[in-house]
């Protein structure tokens, strides 16, 4: 009985080994995700660590979701969604693999959304509200927009989305925050810089986007002293100008991006974001020309620089580069999971 008992130990404790050993082995892309942090208590250095399971890919005509849009909830695929969704955000002119990255990063956003309901509206999994979730749009209303290119152009989209069908980006075992933006200027920002939150896969990595692609890439607006300085003093009371406009701003200090992290101005310290939303900036990357006549703000770029560039990926899909390798620049470590 003793031997019989022995064995059995040995069997169980194989069999508790090997699936374990088995998980290292098919864990993460190669170069990709470290383990995530471990939950508190958990001890993260345990020589048993677990790597958590990929999050599910399914196709998308499989799953239905509540979307919100103009105060009412409609009940459509997730095929449905991403194709208005995807009109909506990337213009339809762009090359196919731009359009299939685009595709994947609204999916990618959409799964998340699933997993972790957006307290603005629980009621809803996602709104066509491009402040809150991601903009979208109908059929009707695409059809009021592209007129006769109506079929031609929901093709294009169309194609984007099957393509690339149930596909998201993946990293610590759930689907990834894969927000997105306009243009960059030469670099992509840090999440952190922007939300205070890092997350290893929303740092800064180039962009190649130029002014000879992006329109409106480099924009000046220029400001009367008076206009400049009522404007600061609107949100900073206690901001104080003097009589000479060339000492009013001081000692920018800039992200690793190139960006504006903050500024003092009139005496106030100001963040970049808080400069782009007072003077109506498309973008934190700024630079500004002082002179007793005027304040000229510079911006290059349109949005808040995090995650992938739409103008970018066109830039790289043009040059020949494949969607999956527009998803891995912008998105380092990020993991693809097919259905
Ligand atoms: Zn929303």
């Amino acid at each position: 009985m003793k031997v019989i008992a022995v064995i059995s130990v040995i069997l169980v404790l194989f069999a508790l080994i090997f699936p374990i050993a088995a998980c290292w082995d098919s864990a993460g892309p190669s170069g990709g995700p470290q383990p995530p942090d471990a939950p508190a208590g958990d001890g993260g250095d345990s020589l048993f660590y677990v790597p958590p399971a990929k999050p599910q890919a399914v196709r998308d005509t499989e799953t239905q979701i509540k979307l919100l849009v103009d105060g009412q909830i409609r009940q459509i695929s997730v095929h449905d969604y991403l194709t208005g969704a995807v009109a909506a955000e990337m213009p339809v002119s762009f090359a196919p693999e731009a359009l299939k990255a685009q595709a994947v990063a609204l999916r990618t956003y959409l799964a998340r959304k699933l997993l972790h309901p957006s307290s603005a509206h629980p009621e809803a999994d996602i709104c066509a509200d491009s402040g809150c979730c991601a903009a979208w749009r109908g059929e009707d209303q695409l059809r009021e927009k592209w007129g006769d290119d109506f079929e031609a152009n929901s093709a294009r989209i169309a194609a984007a989305v099957e393509d690339t069908d149930g596909m998201i980006l993946s990293y610590g075992g759930e689907p990834i925050l894969a927000v997105f933006h306009s243009s960059s200027a030469g670099r992509t920002e840090d999440a952190q810089a922007v939300w205070l939150s890092a997350l290893p896969y929303l740092v800064s990595v180039e962009s190649p986007e130029s002014a000879e692609t992006v329109p409106d890439y480099v924009v000046s607006a220029a400001f009367t002293p008076e206009e400049f300085c009522d404007t600061v003093t609107a949100a900073h009371p206690e901001a104080s100008f003097s009589d000479q406009p060339e000492t009013w701003i001081a000692d920018p200090v800039l992200t690793a991006s190139g960006r504006l992290d903050h500024v003092t101005v009139g005496g106030v310290t100001l963040t970049g974001r808080e400069i782009r939303s007072l003077f109506g900036l498309r973008s934190t990357a700024v630079t500004f020309d002082v002179t007793p006549e005027a304040v000229t703000v510079t911006s290059t770029g349109y949005g808040h620089g995090v995650g992938m560039s739409q103008y970018g990926a066109q830039t790289m899909a043009l040059r020949g580069d494949s969607f999956q390798d527009i998803l891995a620049a912008y998105y380092p470590g990020a993991e693809l999971v097919a259905p």
